[in-house]
């Protein structure tokens, strides 16, 4: 059986949780630091440790399987691959910034403007769909200093909390993009039974990520106040106790609205409620 590739960045934002997602997955390899690829162990699949900014071209040239990298980056190598599975991680935006002095109010005032970026093709995009001229000066890092040093009127640059800009003395003007961490595909690639076994298996994980497992204890009489607050799940397993008048309610609470959820829930009458994290949700 061939062996399967998936590209991974070497080091730097993605790593941690790119690795992190894979060993959730049941997959057992070294994350070796110094070497570009660990074999795992119990999955025909090999890691390659990468620059962020080659996986989508090794992914779409066939060198890899699998890739997992920031949709920027996708979007910014114009490569042609498949999209296979949103990752949740690696949240960022590209925006336009200007010094906080600059009083520009409207995006037509970029016209004649310089704006330093290491996304030249995805701000070129954007000021064409705007119908914006502006001289787009392309460097290679350090972007958020370039205003400082006269190099640029504004900057084009990932933004996730808005600190470097801020430190930098510079406001967020305009989204250009948002972004996270994808998994991408080369177009037309074999080996489809091994690479849906490994989506399944990277599903199962964000599934349980997204979502708690709660047990609590309620009077038999307040039951249906409380599976009427559980929808989206199918119906909640529910236990008598020792106690003639009492059940336990199992159930699994999405992340997003959780602590919303809990106080409906105490409301209701719910008490002892246990709260644990889900390691995997195979469906
Ligand atoms: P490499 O050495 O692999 O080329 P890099 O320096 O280009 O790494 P990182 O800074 O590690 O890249 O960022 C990797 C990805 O993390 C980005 O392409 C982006 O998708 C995502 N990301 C999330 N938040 C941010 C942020 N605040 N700034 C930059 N990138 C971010
Ligand atoms: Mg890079």
């Amino acid at each position: 059986m061939k062996t399967l590739k998936i590209a991974i960045q070497k080091s730097g934002r993605l790593n941690e949780k790119s690795v992190e997602l894979l060993k959730n997955c049941g997959l057992n390899f070294e994350n070796y630091k110094s070497s570009l690829i660990s074999p795992v162990s119990n999955f025909p699949l090999e890691i390659l440790f990468l620059r962020d900014d080659d996986i989508p071209e090794y992914v779409q040239d066939g060198i890899a399987d699998l890739g997992i990298v920031g949709e920027n980056v996708i979007e910014e190598t114009e490569v042609d691959v498949s999209y296979l599975q949103r990752l949740g991680f690696g949240k960022c935006s590209l925006k336009i910034a200007v010094p906080n002095n600059n009083s520009i109010q409207e995006i037509s005032q970029l016209n004649g403007c310089s704006i330093a970026t290491t996304y030249p093709v995805i701000l070129g995009k954007y000021l064409k769909e705007q119908g914006i001229e502006a001289d787009i000066r392309t460097i290679s890092g350090s972007v958020e200093i370039s205003p400082g040093l006269g190099l640029s009127d504004a900057i084009c640059d990932l933004v996730s909390t808005g600190g470097t800009l801020k430190s930098n003395g510079l406001k967020p003007f305009a989204d250009v993009m948002s972004s996270e961490a994808v998994l991408i595909g080369r177009k037309g690639s074999e080996n489809e039974d091994l690479i849906i076994e490994l989506i399944q298996r990277i599903q199962s994980v964000l599934r349980a990520k997204e979502t708690k497992y709660v047990v609590l204890n309620v009077l038999r009489e307040n039951l249906a106040a409380i599976t009427a607050l559980l929808p989206g799940v199918k119906s909640p397993s529910v236990v008598p106790l020792a106690e003639a008048d009492w059940v336990a309610v199992h159930t699994v609470i999405p992340e997003r609205d959780f602590w919303d959820r809990i106080s409906q829930l105490k409301q209701a009458g719910a008490q002892g409620i246990v709260v644990m994290p889900i390691e995997k949700i195979i469906l």
